[in-house]
C-alpha cells in the first residue's frame, strides 16, 4: 500500500545526521525540535496555534476535554470511520451519536446530522475521510445555527484543502478545534507515532496545550485533569523535514489518483471516487466500491498478483463488538462496508505501477463477465 522502506532509504542521509545530534544532545522531551515543528506547521497551514500531541486518538480525545466533554453530553461523530473517534467520546464518558455518510464522498450526512442533533449535542466530529470533506459549508452553517463547536479529525486530509466563500483554507482550520495523526501512513508521517490539535482560539490553545502536559500550568502545578501525551523531540526532527515534502507529495498524489481515474474510467463494474467540489483532495486512500459479492475476490485476485489493497473499513463503528450498543440505521455505511477497496497510494509509485494495478483490475472484470 505504502513504501515506507524506500522512502527511508531517500530520507536518510539527512536525517540520520540530525537524529544523532538530538541523541547526543539528549533532549529526548520537549527539545527545541518540538516548538519549531509547531511553528512551523502552523505556518503552513495558515493557523494560530499547532500543539503537538502523542498521536491523532490522543488529539481527539484532548480536543474533547478541551471543550469540557464529559458524562451526560453527545458527540455526534459519521458511522463509517476509524474506531478512534467513537473511543474517545466512550472514553470520557459521553455518549457518541452515530450518524450515516453519503454513498458518493463517504462523508457525514447534513440532513442525517440536522435531525439528530439535541439540546445534549456538545460536538459534531466530522471525518475527512479518505483526504477530503463533504459539503463543510452546510455542516458549518448547522452547527453555527445550533452553536455547537466542530472539531474536524484531519488524520486523513492534513494538506488537504477546501474552498469556503471564494477563500481557499486547509481542511482542518475551519472547525473551533482541527486534529491530526502523524502515523507512519498519513499524509504527513514520522518514523512512530505523533499527532497535533490546530485552533485559531488563543484560550483553546492555552487549554489545549495544559491538557497534553497533565493539566499542568508550570511545573507541579496542575489545574486541571489532562493527559500525557507529548511528541517526541526525535520525531518533531522526522516531521520538520517531512513538512517540507508535504505539497510536492501531494501534487504526485493528486497525479497518481488522475492516472487511476483515466485508466478505469471504462470499467462500468465499479465506481471510482469522486472528488465534493470545492476540496483540493489529499487522496490519502483511493478508494472504489466494488459490487460487493466481487469485493473480496477482487481483493484476492490483486493478491495473487502482487499487489496490496485495504478495506477501510470492513464494519461500521456499531457493528464493532464493543459499540453494538449505540444502534443507529445506516444502511450507506453498512453496504459501503461491503463494496469498498482501497488501491495503493502513494509519492513513490510509477506510472508502471499504476498501469499494473488498473490493467490488473481490468483483466478480473473481463475474465469474469
Ligand atoms: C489514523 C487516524 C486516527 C488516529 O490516529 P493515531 O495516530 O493512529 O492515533 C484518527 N482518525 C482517523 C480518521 C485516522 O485515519
Amino acid at each position: 500500500m505504502i513504501d515506507l522502506k524506500a522512502e527511508y532509504q531517500l530520507l536518510k542521509p539527512i536525517l540520520e545526521e540530525e537524529i544523532i545530534q538530538v541523541l547526543e544532545k539528549a533532549s529526548y522531551i520537549k527539545g527545541e525540535e518540538v516548538a519549531l515543528f509547531e511553528n512551523n506547521l502552523a505556518q503552513y497551514l495558515k493557523v494560530k496555534h499547532v500543539i503537538s500531541c502523542g498521536n491523532g486518538t490522543d488529539a481527539l480525545q484532548i480536543a474533547l476535554m478541551a471543550l469540557g466533554i464529559g458524562i451526560g453530553d453527545e458527540v455526534i461523530i459519521p458511522a463509517f470511520s476509524y474506531i478512534a473517534v467513537i473511543e474517545v467520546v466512550c472514553l470520557l464518558g459521553a455518549t457518541p451519536v452515530l450518524v450515516d455518510v453519503d454513498a458518493d464522498y463517504f462523508q457525514i450526512n447534513n440532513l442525517d446530522l440536522e435531525k439528530v442533533i439535541t439540546a445534549k449535542t456538545k460536538a459534531i466530529i466530522p471525518v475527512h475521510l479518505f483526504g477530503q470533506s463533504g459539503n463543510l459549508e452546510e455542516l458549518l452553517q448547522i452547527a453555527k445555527k445550533y452553536n455547537i463547536p466542530i472539531i474536524e479529525d484531519n488524520a486523513q486530509a492534513l494538506g488537504a484543502k477546501y474552498m469556503l466563500h471564494n477563500e481557499e483554507k486547509f481542511l482542518g482550520t475551519f472547525g473551533a478545534i482541527g486534529c491530526t495523526s502523524f502515523f507512519p501512513t498519513k499524509n504527513l508521517s514520522c518514523f512512530g507515532d505523533g499527532g497535533a490539535l490546530f485552533t485559531n482560539d488563543d484560550e483553546l490553545a492555552n487549554t489545549i496545550r495544559m491538557i497534553a502536559n497533565h493539566g499542568q500550568v508550570k511545573k507541579y502545578e496542575h489545574e486541571m485533569v489532562g493527559i500525557n501525551s507529548r511528541l517526541d523531540t526525535l520525531q518533531a526532527v522526522i516531521l520538520n523535514h517531512k513538512l517540507n515534502l508535504l505539497s510536492k507529495n501531494l501534487s504526485i498524489k493528486q497525479n497518481i489518483a488522475i492516472q487511476y481515474l483515466n485508466e478505469l474510467v471504462s470499467l462500468s463494474f465499479i465506481q471510482l471516487p469522486k472528488v465534493y467540489q470545492h476540496n483540493l483532495h489529499s487522496w490519502h486512500q483511493f478508494t472504489i466500491k466494488v459490487p460487493d459479492h466481487q469485493r473480496d475476490k477482487l481483493k484476492s485476485f490483486l493478491k495473487h498478483k502482487g499487489i496490496e489493497t485495504m478495506v477501510y473499513y470492513p464494519k461500521t463503528l456499531n457493528q464493532q463488538k464493543a459499540y453494538t450498543r449505540f444502534r443507529v440505521y445506516c444502511p450507506i455505511s453498512e453496504d459501503l462496508c461491503k463494496g469498498v477497496l482501497s488501491l495503493p497510494i502513494h509519492p513513490l509509485l510509477r506510472k508502471e505501477d499504476i498501469n499494473y494495478v488498473s490493467n490488473s483490475i481490468k483483466a478480473f472484470f473481463h475474465a469474469k463477465n
